[in-house]
């Protein structure tokens, strides 16, 4: 089975396998695990913050970004499609007690000037304005990452406003490698940045939440409130510093891998796709003459890959580290025969 539904149906490679094996482990909840500290300092490094802290997932990451730089009744800022807000399980509400404030993105970014717009006014009546907080890359928007400027103007703004600032940075190495930016480069402009070790860099388990060590020993409370104080979680960690080591260049082949997908699917007569636009590894697409998605994925599963069908009749492929190019050529072979026109059946 090929699996594009998503970047975390990576599975663990025997080497992986084996420094996880091999890891040096300690009491986390007492700070004694050597293989968690080296992973948090690592990251810390990797992303120019202060201090890093290990989370179950990425939500979790997000989620105590946003309780640590946020009061209940605040409000945050972010863009409308973004995962903290909708795909976290109403987290938002739930843990942190926070309003939202949604704004629509041009490929997930968003402007000072529309920040502005929704920042309240110092009233009795308003929620207080505390946290922006911005996606990188933007998954909902084909996995796009954001220009440097752009950045750094939110940051200006948010500066200017007293407002703290977050990046969901899931796919945060996805956008270097697109970009040529390093992760500093992007980091510098966020007070905290979550990143995934689960997706693209073919971890198991977790992310990291790294920004100055206040925030970060407030987010380490928070996350043992939240069940989230791991014992021996040198194991997992072992997983995310081997990624780091080698699986991070290797994403230009999942983005190399993504445009070929792309471009091939763009021949297909019913597949509406802008093969300008794939800028990492994720491939959003519509059908045309009224195909239905989920008919279709349906039907591309019964031949051997996988893909999600989603609102609003889009369908998303995602490569990753367990998709090589002889899969690729099988997908598109797959894609070809389903969606070809003697399947004009599948029209409704
Ligand atoms: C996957 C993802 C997360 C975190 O998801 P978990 O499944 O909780 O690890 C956060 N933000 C974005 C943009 C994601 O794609």
């Amino acid at each position: 089975m090929i699996d594009l539904r998503s970047d975390t149906m990576t599975r663990p490679t025997p080497a992986m396998r084996r420094a996880m094996a091999n890891a040096e482990v300690g009491d986390d909840c007492f700070g004694e695990d050597p293989t968690v500290n080296r992973l948090e300092e690592a990251m810390a490094t990797l992303l120019g913050k202060e201090a890093a802290l290990l989370a179950t997932s990425g939500t979790q990451g997000n989620q105590l970004a946003v309780r640590s730089q946020t009061h209940h009744g605040n409000e945050v800022i972010a863009e409308q499609y973004c995962h903290l807000f909708n795909s976290e399980a109403g987290a938002l509400g739930a843990l942190a007690g926070v309003q939202v404030r949604l704004l629509q993105g041009n490929h997930g970014v968003i402007t000072p000037e529309q920040i502005e717009s929704v920042i309240q006014a110092d009233n009795v009546h308003y929620g207080r304005t505390a946290l922006v907080s911005v996606e990188n890359t933007h998954n909902k928007s084909g996995g796009t990452p954001w220009p440097l400027e752009a950045l750094a103007a939110v940051q200006d703004c948010a500066r200017d406003h007293g407002l703290r600032v977050h990046m969901d940075g899931a796919r945060l190495f996805n956008a270097c490698v697109a970009t040529g930016n390093t992760a500093r480069e992007y980091t510098q402009y966020v007070d905290t940045v979550s990143v995934c070790m689960s997706k693209g860099l073919g971890a198991p388990v977790g992310s990291v939440l790294a920004g100055d060590q206040e925030t970060m020993d407030k987010a380490r409370y928070f996350r043992k409130m939240l069940g989230g104080g791991m014992r021996q979680a040198g194991v997992l960690a072992a997983a995310g510093l081997y990624a780091l080591e080698h699986n991070i260049n290797r994403l230009a082949d999942d983005h190399a891998r993504a445009q070929r997908l792309a471009i091939a699917l763009a021949d297909i007569e019913v597949v509406d796709i802008n093969v300008n636009h794939v800028p990492s590894n994720m491939i959003f697409f519509r059908l045309c003459n009224g195909l239905d998605p989920y008919e279709v994925v349906t039907r591309l599963g019964q031949q051997g890959v996988k893909m999600l069908a989603m609102k609003p009749g889009i369908i998303r492929a995602v490569t990753h580290l367990d998709v090589n190019d002889e899969q690729i050529e099988q997908t598109i072979a797959i894609c070809r025969e389903v969606l070809g026109k003697e399947n004009a059946d599948l029209v409704i």
